[in-house]
């Protein structure tokens, strides 16, 4: 079986270091693995419209700085299809067929969906679009016929409820799906890497964020600025490491050589998290050390980010020609899915069979 994979973000911002350490950096992992047959990125500006209906500029706005970051962490249009999801209309009418297997109170329990009602505060006021975006999920993913998934922890759900849609259309219908799978990241730390607010997600929409487009400054602001151990007040207190977003980000991001180069007192992490457990290890030194480590990961890729700005007509390109293999595709699917639901009444006469 091909190996496929399909993966995306919304356009609903320039894309975060928990992109990057929850999905970015895994795709360029499998993306040069040579392990795939095909790989779709797709900026989902349909999905971002479904909670944004009123901000279509906002969307707009985020698709070439999607794609820039694409770029910038290293993802190779040579490689990897990029493509835009409302340039693939297919993908539409696929959600379309899918809603008839999915009850309203399934889509009710889905944690990540009821989370983000909250987190919007839209109440009794939910768009029918955005309640039913995991569907519409489940049509992006299998109108690739994907097999793997990369990305966080808060998209377990979307896959559950991706892989149930599936089962069902193939016992209904035939087996004409393709069952995908999630890859999470292997570090727990970057499953759902925390706000510079602590709060639970990075996120967009919170505006917790160290974007991968920053500027030296504004992430050495950011950092300084970190939520930590509100327990530890003065150097000798003893601080908490667990649920404190500066050691977690330290879990993301470093590695032994940078103690070496950076903060050659201390072996590893470990021994760092002991000596902060003990007292006596004040909260400047580890974001200091932070920041420089987070500088030398975030600077060839604001680099990178610059020179691809200077190109945005090719970038342009890359997202056409990539939504015209992302259609056809789709397409291919699609005419698998209406002949399945006998719904392809033209194709040999069938209607009249
Ligand atoms: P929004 O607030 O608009 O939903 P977002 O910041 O949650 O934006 P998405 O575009 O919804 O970003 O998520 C894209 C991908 O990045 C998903 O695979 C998601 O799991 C992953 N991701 C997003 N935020 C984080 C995070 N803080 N930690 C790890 N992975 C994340
Ligand atoms: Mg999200």
């Amino acid at each position: 079986m091909k190996q496929i994979i399909l993966t995306g973000d919304r356009p609903t911002g320039r894309l975060h270091v928990g992109h990057y350490v929850g999905s970015l950096k895994e795709r360029v992992r499998l993306q040069n693995s040579g392990k795939f047959d095909e790989i779709y990125i797709m900026i989902a500006d349909a999905q971002a419209l479904t909670d944004n209906a009123d901000n279509p500029e906002k969307v707009r706005q985020n698709i070439l700085q999607v794609a820039l970051d694409y770029l910038a962490v290293g993802i190779d249009p040579a490689k990897a299809h990029i493509f835009i999801q409302s340039m693939v209309p297919e993908l539409t009418e696929l959600s379309f067929y899918y809603m008839n297997l999915v009850t309203v109170s399934r889509l009710q329990r889905n944690p990540t969906v009821k989370a983000e009602i909250q987190q919007k505060n839209f109440e009794t006021s939910i768009p029918v679009g955005f309640f039913t975006y995991p569907i519409s999920q489940a049509a992006d993913i299998t109108a690739f016929r994907a097999t793997t998934v990369p990305a966080g922890e808060d998209q377990m759900p979307m896959l559950e409820q991706c892989r149930e849609i599936v089962h069902k259309f193939n016992a209904v219908y035939g087996e004409t799906l393709t069952m995908p799978e999630i890859l999470l990241p292997q570090n727990a730390a970057c499953l759902r890497l925390p706000g510079i607010d602590g709060k639970a997600k990075m996120s967009k929409s919170l505006g917790n964020c160290i974007y991968l487009s920053d500027e030296p400054e504004d992430i050495k602001k950011k950092i300084m600025s970190m939520y930590t151990d509100p327990g530890h007040l003065r150097v000798q207190d003893p601080g908490k490491v667990e649920g404190n977003p500066v050691f977690t980000y330290l879990d993301a991001f470093s590695r032994p050589e940078h103690f070496a180069e950076f903060l050659p007192e201390y072996q590893n992490l470990d021994e760092l998290k002991a000596h902060y457990q003990r007292g006596g290890l004040g909260d400047v030194k580890i974001k200091k050390f932070l920041n420089s480590v987070m500088q030398a990961e975030l600077e060839p890729i604001r680099n990178r980010r610059k020179e691809w700005e200077q190109r945005l007509p090719e970038v342009v390109e890359i997202l056409k020609a990539g939504s015209a293999v992302a259609e056809k595709t789709a397409a291919a699917t699609l005419a698998d899915v209406r002949k399945s639901m006998k719904i392809d009444y033209f194709e040999d006469d069938n209607l009249l069979k």
